[in-house]
């Protein structure tokens, strides 16, 4: 590794073994990708270090030593890295937006890891040539919010990139007002994108669609391969399959953390069913499904409630660029109805487990019923606006609790029913679920729904404090939420005030798409 104080990183000087690097994808040729260098910043320190993920992944300890600072702020590079952004398109706000690619997201090649191998990515490390005008940076704020929560996702376990580390620089970056710049190192087996296929397709460029989706399915996706005997053998198929289901699972997921992702554009949709692109993303609060976290999106496009059905949308767009693979227009319309039987499975197997309504403790033939169930319980839940976190956080408690009463009774609830206007129809609900339950389970209920129900999430306001602090150049506040984020089913004694309601001040906080 070399730094190089000049304008562009130099190349290796010596011969640190730290990681291995692979390239699949540059094999794919330059149609797909622009090889170039980061742009170096100011004056790089550590905002922090996922030594977590470092160790699960197997990278020894020196990834973290002053070198590598250098390598992960884009002012050296990583003996074996190849710099490079890649190209894609797709769909902004349910309009073809043409070319879009790597704008300042700069990748550096596959390192091995106990996990196989892992793309690393650099975002906010300068200019490409998909930059359109944007000037290649990401600025501190939004830097801290995407390595929490990217770590808070996995945390959950919601498949997510990850983040590695964030490095802060004094040097200024211009949004609606003068912000500082940083970088988050990201990592994932693929950052593969929806908007990737639909770039070549939209060329007509049948031959480099071809080639994408066969890098996919040779190093990212081989279960297509056994997959493809679904669909009279079309890999590609296949290959939408997965990704659909993948889609689907995604999505269930969210829902049931009442996790906004607030841009669900094409190019952010990733081929792996990864929670990918960190923006005006939002845990809600009050449980409203009509939410909208990002307050750029005045028509509620990705509103919280809308959000399975525009996974449904951009899935769409991925079959019409898969449509010249698959050549089979009935087959890829049949592979993309699994998305509308698969999601609500999904969904309501991840409510039901929010219940505590799982394996033995439920039937399978009671699904229908448990729905029902389910769906009240979140009208009530919306006609009170009850937090989305602690409400399911008390239930769970209040079952364990419950589970040592020798009679139930109204007042055992009121953990769960202090907060609520309408008691009588909450204790209505708890009647039926306890009916439904068996009061004798919900010992077992009790602890698996802790295990699903998270105490700790990124509220705006936990992350806004962070955000703060890391401007007077203070980063512990950083570490103190990667810490309960990363176990937030853990109870973190003396931790209980990241667990409370938001504060006032909360619900003035504006995220917008500048990042
Ligand atoms: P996003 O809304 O962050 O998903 O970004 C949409 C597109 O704009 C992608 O092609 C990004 O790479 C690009 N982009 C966003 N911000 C910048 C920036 N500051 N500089 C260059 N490109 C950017
Ligand atoms: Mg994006």
């Amino acid at each position: 590794m070399s730094s190089a104080p000049s304008e562009s990183p130099s190349g290796p000087s010596h011969d640190l073994p730290v990681l291995n690097w692979t390239h699949r994808l540059t094999q794919l040729g330059p149609r797909f990708f622009t090889l170039l260098q980061p742009t170096p910043m100011a004056a790089p320190s550590w905002a922090a270090c996922n030594q977590t993920l470092r160790a699960e992944l197997d990278w020894p300890k020196e990834l973290f030593d002053d070198e590598h600072l250098l390598a992960f702020a884009g002012n050296a590079l990583m003996v074996g890295s190849q710099p490079l952004a890649t190209v894609y398109s797709g769909h902004q706000f349910g309009q073809w937006a043409g070319q879009l690619g790597d704008g300042r997201a700069i990748w550096l090649g596959e390192a091995e890891s106990s996990q196989g191998p892992q793309e690393i990515q650099l975002k906010g490390a300068g200019r490409t040539p998909y930059s359109r005008g944007g000037d290649g940076r990401a600025v501190l704020r939004s830097s801290i919010r995407e390595y929490l929560c990217s770590e808070a996702m996995h945390g959950l376990g919601i498949p997510t990139t990850r983040a590695l580390s964030l490095v802060a620089s004094p040097e200024p970056v211009r949004r609606e007002t003068v912000e500082s710049a940083a970088v988050v190192s990201r990592v994932a087996p693929s950052f593969l994108r929806f908007g990737h296929f639909e770039h070549f397709a939209a060329q007509g460029d049948t031959d480099s669609l071809r080639a994408l989706a066969d890098h996919a399915l040779a190093h990212h996706l081989p279960e297509c391969r056994t997959r493809a005997a679904l669909w009279q053998g079309n890999v590609y198929a296949a290959l939408l399959d997965e990704v659909q289901e993948r889609t689907a699972k995604l999505l269930a997921q969210w829902q049931a953390v009442g996790f906004c992702h607030g841009v669900m554009n094409t190019d952010n949709m990733s081929l792996l069913g990864l929670t990918i692109d960190y923006g005006p993303f939002q845990f809600m609060d009050g449980f409203d499904p009509g939410h909208i976290c990002n307050h750029s999106d005045h028509q509620g496009r990705y509103a919280y409630g809308r959000q399975p059905n525009v996974a449904y949308w951009n899935l769409y767009c991925l079959a019409q660029a898969l449509a010249p693979l698959i050549d089979d227009q009935e087959m890829t319309l049949q592979v993309l109805q699994g998305y509308k039987t698969l999601f609500p499975r999904y969904l309501g197997d991840a409510m039901r487990a929010k219940l505590g309504l799982v394996g033995d403790l439920a039937p399978e033939s009671e699904r229908e019923a448990d729905w029902t169930l389910v769906e009240d319980l979140m009208q009530l839940m919306a006609a009170e606006k009850l937090d989305f976190t602690v409400f399911w956080r008390q239930l769970s408690q209040s079952v364990v609790q419950q589970s040592a009463a020798s009679a139930l009774t109204d007042v055992g609830w009121s953990a769960v029913t202090d907060r609520v206007l309408d008691r009588p129809r909450l204790l209505a609900w708890l009647a039926r679920y306890t009916e439904r339950a068996g009061q004798s389970h919900f010992a077992a209920m009790g602890q698996q729904m802790l295990r699903t129900n998270p105490k700790f999430v990124l509220r705006n306001h936990l992350a806004e404090i962070a955000i703060r602090q890391a401007k007077t150049g203070d980063f512990s506040e950083i570490e103190t939420l990667h810490n309960l984020l990363k176990s937030p089913f853990d109870e973190h004694p003396g931790f209980d005030a990241y667990a409370d309601l938001p504060p006032d001040w909360a619900g003035q906080l504006e995220i917008s798409c500048s990042s």
